[in-house]
């Protein structure tokens, strides 16, 4: 790459930060868009004094500013972050057919805002309530499933017709093509919470849930309001993208809303929104004749560097690089507070157990001064 444009790369980047990514894919996990996650990229910015993150939870992307050594820190911490998020354990509670569709109206919605909306999702094929996170978050979504089960339901007459939210029988009923009957007010209800607990495709819950009928738009859209259709074709709009991160890419310019399709490497993509060109292979701005940069080799190069030269050691625990500024080798991570001893990396819950064992173990806290 020649110097000119090379010092317009670093320079695109400078005003436009630097999008986290990895193996060439946005790394975002909604936990970024809930107050745990904002005040984890807080600290990090306190932290690494001199760099900015800029979260965009829209297009689910971070970017970083600020010097490339800090970056690259502040990038590992991230990452170290999102594999720990997905490496919590995801869970699989069954739901009964019978209640998918109390379930389904109501508790999904409520347990998506205490868990998170990415942590809890359901499973219409297998009838499986999913839940990703720790005992207590599993602890949670057993206790919806069971207090959904609870709710008393009306043992079924004959000859009646089910609804198959509110196991009643039918009040002003819509028929589908299937041949299942709602109340109105009960579908109109499952409709409206789609766009919330993002199901989609939105299919029939007849026959216990085993009818896999999708919902006709046209239906949708005569018993929502406008507003009410518009935010649910969005939502399943946004969840297709968002399921297929390889296919589907948000134009780089930062306030340009356009999304559009991988087209063949070779093809230059023109953004109809903002008249851009962007690069087919790594979805910048098109770069005439240089190579594509390799953010990740260098990021890691730039960042050895600077562990180098600085006082750094990954994180026994969670394994997030953590700089020693000066003090006493009593460290806590940033991400995981696990309590560190910087001479032997050796790990603790508590810090006065930390100080118990610099004192046995190497005869002062490090301070020079015991
Ligand atoms: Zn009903
Ligand atoms: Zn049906
Ligand atoms: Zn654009
Ligand atoms: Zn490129
Ligand atoms: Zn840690
Ligand atoms: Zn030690």
């Amino acid at each position: 790459m020649d110097a000119l444009t090379s010092l317009k790369a670093a320079f695109d980047r400078l005003l436009k930060g630097e999008k986290v990514v990895q193996n060439g894919e946005i790394v975002w996990d909604d936990f970024f868009g809930r107050r745990a996650g904002i005040s984890f990229l807080e600290d990090l910015e306190k932290k690494f004094s001199g760099v900015k993150i800029n979260r965009d939870s829209r297009r689910r992307t971070l970017a970083l500013f600020g010097a490339p050594e800090k970056r690259a820190a502040v990038r590992s911490a991230i990452l170290g972050l999102v594999s720990q998020q997905q490496e919590q354990k995801i869970r699989a509670f069954p739901v009964d057919g019978r209640f998918i569709g109390v379930f389904m109206s109501a508790d999904l919605v409520k347990l998506q805002q205490e868990l998170g909306h990415e942590n809890v999702w359901f499973d219409l094929t297998n009838h499986m309530l999913k839940v990703r996170g720790d005992k207590d978050a599993h602890k949670v979504a057993q206790l919806a499933v069971v207090h959904a089960r609870s709710q008393r339901i009306a043992p079924r007459r004959r000859g009646e017709v089910e609804c198959p939210v509110c196991f009643g029988e039918v009040t002003h009923p819509v028929t589908l093509k299937c041949g299942h009957s709602w109340c109105k007010a009960c579908l109109t209800r499952y409709l409206v919470v789609s766009a919330d607990t993002k199901v989609f495709p939105l299919t029939c819950l007849g026959n216990e849930a085993t009818c896999s009928h999708a919902i006709p738009l046209a239906t949708a859209q005569e018993l929502l309001t406008t507003n009410e259709f518009e935010s649910i074709i969005h939502a399943s709009f946004l969840s297709y993208i968002q399921s297929r991160p390889s296919e589907f890419h948000y134009c780089p310019t930062p306030d340009c809303n356009q999304i559009y399709r991988t087209a063949t490497p070779e093809k230059v993509i023109h953004c109809p929104s903002c008249l851009i060109r962007i690069c087919p292979t790594c979805h910048t701005e098109y770069h005439d004749g240089a190579e594509c940069v390799d953010k990740e080799a260098e990021d890691d190069k730039l960042f050895e560097e600077w562990k180098n030269a600085h006082d750094v050691k990954d994180c026994p625990s969670c394994k997030v690089p953590i700089e020693r500024i000066a003090g006493c080798n009593h460290m806590a991570c940033i991400s995981c507070k696990t309590h560190i001893c910087w001479a032997c990396l050796a790990t603790f819950t508590r810090s006065d157990e930390v100080y118990e064992h610099m004192r046995a173990t190497h005869g002062g806290i490090g301070l020079g001064l015991d």
